[in-house]
């Protein structure tokens, strides 16, 4: 691939994570990744001037601003900086300034993993704050930033106009915090802090920003009419002195070797610090200096963003163990020797599925490297291999599935395993509240609690076991009384009339939802015919697939199934529908009309095939089952007593077709 090919590639690459990340806060790759593909563009851009475009992700800043929030113009543009990712970056950094200042002096500070705003205040009085957006326009957050517990919103002795930027973020027990509630919610989890910050603090609704927990660390002035510095430390002091919470670490430096070692420093207290930092910051101190180098459209000159990579860790893989989920999946997850990573102690690691466990060849006894995935969830980055025991054989996810012992099974194109069994308490719950559901079976007071009571108590192993339960068992129960048991007894009783696609719904198998089940009820017209069903016959079914037809088969076929059936029967469940059976005797069989048939049309012909789940072709193969010969049949009689297929005549189809 030419330059020219990999920079058009890479912008579109830049482009697409981009919006993933600042406007749906959902980033697919690591930051570290997404900073290495945008240098390697900078670095072809840089060689072939030729080829920058003015919408290339290295010439703008940010993400353009979400709709929801009115727009907000920054009084001083909010700037990128530009990153480097080794020590000889920075001395080369050393080297650009000092061509312009003799005697250079840097601060060198956190840099911390949030989201950049501005904050203006009016004599004192906060009155407006907004995200960075494209760096020109941002979003106007104001309502949401009054929230956020340390940004101060009066200052004592600030006359004229002052506008601050800072990072709002949240800290990694916030993040615990939410992530815990949105778990507990059924949410999906925030990926770290960052994504946590930006995605809290775009909130439309001030309450829910509020409640988040979100910090800021205030880190320029960008703008002050009636105070005057010098240089940067002496203005991160004066925000210090007003209330204004700033990084922690800020000192200065005259020697670039400082300065690396500072980094160095920083990086290595990352693991402890509260907060998230993706990298140190190193800024030419003096203002005058900064006046002196200037800034592109993008970044300033005078400041660069070391970023750190992400934490790596060796550790000893003692097991695998599997997990099933309430939807059934089996989960293969690591256990580790304790290590700490990034911040917290790690044991256990999510290895997704097989292919992910063969792809990287782990085994238990693996000394393997860990790392925080988005800088929070722990994944296997690769296996040591000079360290493997020799023992040590390849990973073999289990047959059988580990909670309940009934089989596995793939689908087609999923990675997953999930259980088959329909008892597995795994997914008992699930499985019980899906069971009595509106769309299922409709049994009013049996929701999540109540279900959670009757497996606790040992009642229910099975939706079965809801027709045995008596009024007695339930008074039991704290959250019973006499009324509330009658009525549940009550509705479980009436639910034994509900309509045969209800009960075909309720039972929970994949693919099958409220339609399919209906039409599986209108089609085989009882629960047995249903049982019996050939995988032909439910292909004949409309909108039924193969993926589907297995799901079915293989749902039936399950010993828990059958007992499961056996029990509704006996507990006096409906199996019938009210419908006459649809006619299904063609399901699977190919028909080709060929010559003049006297009492039929073709259409007619075709479509009493139709009608009994057979198919019409207009050509004979080795596919074909029957060919129906009128008169004067020509070729495709030919080829079918070729192929030897079976032909029958008029006669012979009225006869097939007669009831
Ligand atoms: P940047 O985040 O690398 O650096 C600039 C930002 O650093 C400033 O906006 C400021 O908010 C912040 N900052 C924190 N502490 C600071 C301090 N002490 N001094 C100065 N600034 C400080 O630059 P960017 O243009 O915002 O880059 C976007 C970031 O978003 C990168 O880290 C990039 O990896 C990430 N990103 C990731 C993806 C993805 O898919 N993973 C996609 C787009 C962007």
């Amino acid at each position: 691939m030419d330059a020219k090919e990999r920079a058009a590639q890479l912008r579109e690459r830049l482009q697409y994570y981009a919006k993933l990340y600042y406007e749906k806060d959902a980033p697919e790759i690591s930051d570290y990744e997404y900073d290495l593909l945008m240098q390697e563009l900078r670095k072809i851009e840089a060689a072939h001037p030729e080829l920058i475009t003015p919408d290339s992700p290295t010439m703008r800043v940010g993400g353009a601003p979400v709709e929801g929030f009115a727009q907000y113009r920054h009084e001083v543009p909010l700037q990128s900086l530009n990153d480097v990712f080794s020590f000889e970056d920075v001395e080369a950094f050393d080297r650009r300034v000092r061509e312009v200042i003799a005697f250079p002096e840097y601060v060198v500070e956190l840099k911390i993993d949030g989201l950049s705003v501005a904050l203006a205040y009016q004599d004192g009085v906060f009155m407006s704050g907004a995200t960075r957006g494209d760096g020109q326009v941002g979003e106007d957050v104001t309502g949401n930033l009054r929230t956020v517990r340390n940004i101060p919103l009066k200052l004592e002795g600030v006359p004229g106009r002052l506008v601050v930027r800072g990072e709002v973020y949240l800290n990694h027990h916030a993040l615990e915090v939410l992530n815990e509630r949105r778990a507990a919610a059924g949410e999906p989890l925030f990926a770290n802090c960052r994504n946590a910050a930006a995605g809290s603090l775009r909130q439309l609704d001030s309450r829910v920003a509020a409640a988040r927990g979100l910090d800021i660390f205030c880190f320029n002035v960008q703008q002050a009419s009636d105070v005057a510095f010098s240089t940067h430390s002496e203005s991160l002091d004066f925000l210090k002195a007003h209330g204004f919470p700033v990084s922690p670490y800020y000192e200065t430096f005259t020697d670039i070797a400082d300065v690396c070692a500072e980094i160095r420093r920083l990086g290595e207290m990352r693991g402890e610090l509260p907060f998230d930092i993706d990298g140190a910051v190193v800024k030419v101190n003096s203002l005058a200096d900064r006046e002196l180098l200037g800034t592109t459209s993008k970044a300033p000159r005078w400041a660069v963003a070391y970023k750190y990579p992400p934490e790596e860790k060796a550790t000893v893989l003692r097991d695998i163990v599997i997990t099933v989920g309430r939807m059934g999946t089996l989960t293969p997850n690591a256990v580790l020797d304790p290590v700490r990573v990034a911040g917290s102690t790690v044991s256990r690691a999510s290895l997704h599925n097989e292919a992910y466990i063969a792809e990287k060849d782990i085994r238990i006894g693996d000394t393997v490297l860990i790392r925080k995935a988005g800088d929070i969830i722990p994944e296997v980055v690769s296996v040591i291999a000079d360290l493997r025991p020799e023992n040590a054989a390849p990973f073999r996810m289990p047959e059988t599935c580990p909670v309940c012992g009934a089989p596995v099974s793939r689908l087609e194109g999923e990675a997953a395993l999930r259980c088959t069994g329909a008892e597995c308490p795994a997914q008992l719950q699930r499985n019980i509240e899906h069971f009595a559901s509106r769309a299922a079976m409709d049994i009013e007071g049996l929701g999540e609690a109540v279900v959670e009571q009757l497996i606790e108590a040992g009642l229910v192993h099975t939706y079965a076991d809801l027709y045995d339960l008596t009024k007695e068992q339930l008074l039991s129960l704290d959250r019973f009384a006499e009324k509330s048991a009658e009525n549940l007894i009550r509705a479980i009783d009436e639910s034994r009339a509900r309509p045969l696609s209800r009960l075909i719904t309720a039972f929970g198998i994949r693919q099958v939802g409220e339609s399919a089940a209906r039409t599986l009820s209108r089609t085989f017209g009882s629960l047995d015919r249903l049982m019996t069903a050939t995988r032909d016959e439910l292909l004949a079914v409309e909108d039924i697939g193969g993926i589907t037809a297995d799901c079915i088969l293989d749902w039936f076929a399950g010993e828990q199934s059958q007992d499961i059936i056996a029990r509704l029967r006996r507990a006096g469940v409906n199996f019938q529908s009210d419908e006459a059976p649809t006619d299904l005797r063609f399901a699977g069989m190919t028909f080709v009309l060929t010559g003049t048939l006297t009492r039929f049309t073709r259409d007619a012909a075709k479509a009493e095939i139709e009608n009994r789940g057979g198919k019409v072709s207009g050509s004979v193969s080795k596919k074909t089952t029957i060919v129906v010969a009128g008169e004067a049949a020509g070729s495709k009689l030919d080829k079918a007593n070729a192929l030897g297929i079976r032909v029958i005549d008029e006669e012979e189809f009225l006869t097939l077709i007669a009831d």
